[in-house]
């Protein structure tokens, strides 16, 4: 069973899926509907978010392990600082291995509210994600992944501190990085190519997100603490209230992007789903129409 850095570097990009751990029967049965459609896509890796706060623990760790124990994928299970001891945190990591899961995300969280308010440590836990990323690996085999945000991370000064970070991630063990979704494609090649001035090798895999719903968008820039490309923006705005033609435009604009960032030498392509299948479905096939995964 190869390893996810390994399979980085083969040449062929990679393909992963995200799903976030639902939140009743009915969701699970929607979740499920969709890893068993993706599954048939054979993607190197999928992943499962860790709710705001740690709120899901006990979910991502169920939903991830069953993943891993039930289907073919190779998953990946998120894991934020976000109001853990360091206690805490190792009993998580012991339980993701307990169910078989040997890859994980370290990521540092958002503060409990919300990403323009200020980040506070659990007084027994960790501040960033470079020392999570630490203590996954001191805990066992873990490959270990990590976020990068090419429209800079709120908090950051400048682009060139979240360089830092990312090297200081990898120094710490960190095999790979996922981005935050990608707007703006020149923004992800600004960073990598940064990163690689720098003399710094961890592939960083842009994430995406195929836009299948009006609001969807407003939500994420709330979420993320950072405007969105401009021109992404208004291509959604302009299709308004219309379910369809927003749908149509999010799938558009999801499948330019993929095939500009695979074209220009990224690693691999992360998706995140919503935890749903068929827009996901629609990019990739055209992706492989064109010969591109
Ligand atoms: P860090 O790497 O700790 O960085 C946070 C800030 O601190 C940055 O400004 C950085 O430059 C700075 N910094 C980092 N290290 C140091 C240091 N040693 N000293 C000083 N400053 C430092 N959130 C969830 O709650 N659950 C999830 O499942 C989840 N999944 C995500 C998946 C992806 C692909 C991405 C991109 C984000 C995800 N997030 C998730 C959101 C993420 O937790 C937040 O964006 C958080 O604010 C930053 O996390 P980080 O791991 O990058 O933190």
């Amino acid at each position: 069973n190869a390893s996810i850095p390994s399979l980085l570097n083969t040449g062929a990009p990679t393909v992963s899926f995200e799903f976030m751990p639902p939140r009743s029967e009915r969701a699970e049965a929607v979740l499920w509907n969709s890893v068993r459609r993706l599954e048939q896509l054979r993607p190197t890796f999928v992943s499962v978010t860790y709710g705001a706060g740690g709120s899901t623990r006990d979910r991502t760790v169920r939903i991830t392990g069953r993943i891993e124990q039930e289907t073919t994928l190779r998953t990946v299970a998120h894991l934020t600082c976000v109001g853990s001891s360091v206690a805490q945190l190792r009993s998580v990591v012991g339980a993701y291995a307990a169910v078989g899961i040997r890859n994980v995300l370290a990521l540092r969280g958002d503060p409990p509210g919300g990403p323009s308010s200020p980040w506070e440590a659990h007084p027994e836990g960790l501040d960033h994600a470079d020392r999570l990323v630490a203590l996954v690996r001191s805990l066992g085999d873990f490959t270990v992944g990590v976020a990068a945000f090419p429209d800079k991370h709120p908090e950051s000064a400048s682009l060139d501190d979240d360089v830092d970070t990312l090297i200081r991630k990898a120094d710490a063990g960190a095999a790979f990085a996922i981005t935050q979704m990608v707007t703006d494609v020149d923004a992800y090649l600004r960073l990598r190519d940064r990163l690689s001035r720098r003399g710094c090798r961890m592939p960083v895999i842009p994430g995406l997100l195929p836009v299948t719903a009006p609001g969807q968008l407003q939500r994420l820039t709330e979420l993320n603490g950072q405007p969105l490309a401009a021109d992404v923006m208004r291509r959604i705005a302009e299709a308004g209230d219309d379910v369809d033609a927003v749908r149509r435009e999010g799938i558009a604009i999801c499948t330019e992007h993929s095939e500009r960032l695979l074209r220009e030498g990224a690693p691999g392509l992360h998706f995140m789903t919503m935890n749903k299948s068929t827009a996901t479905l629609e990019v990739f096939a055209t992706l492989r129409e064109l010969g591109l995964v």
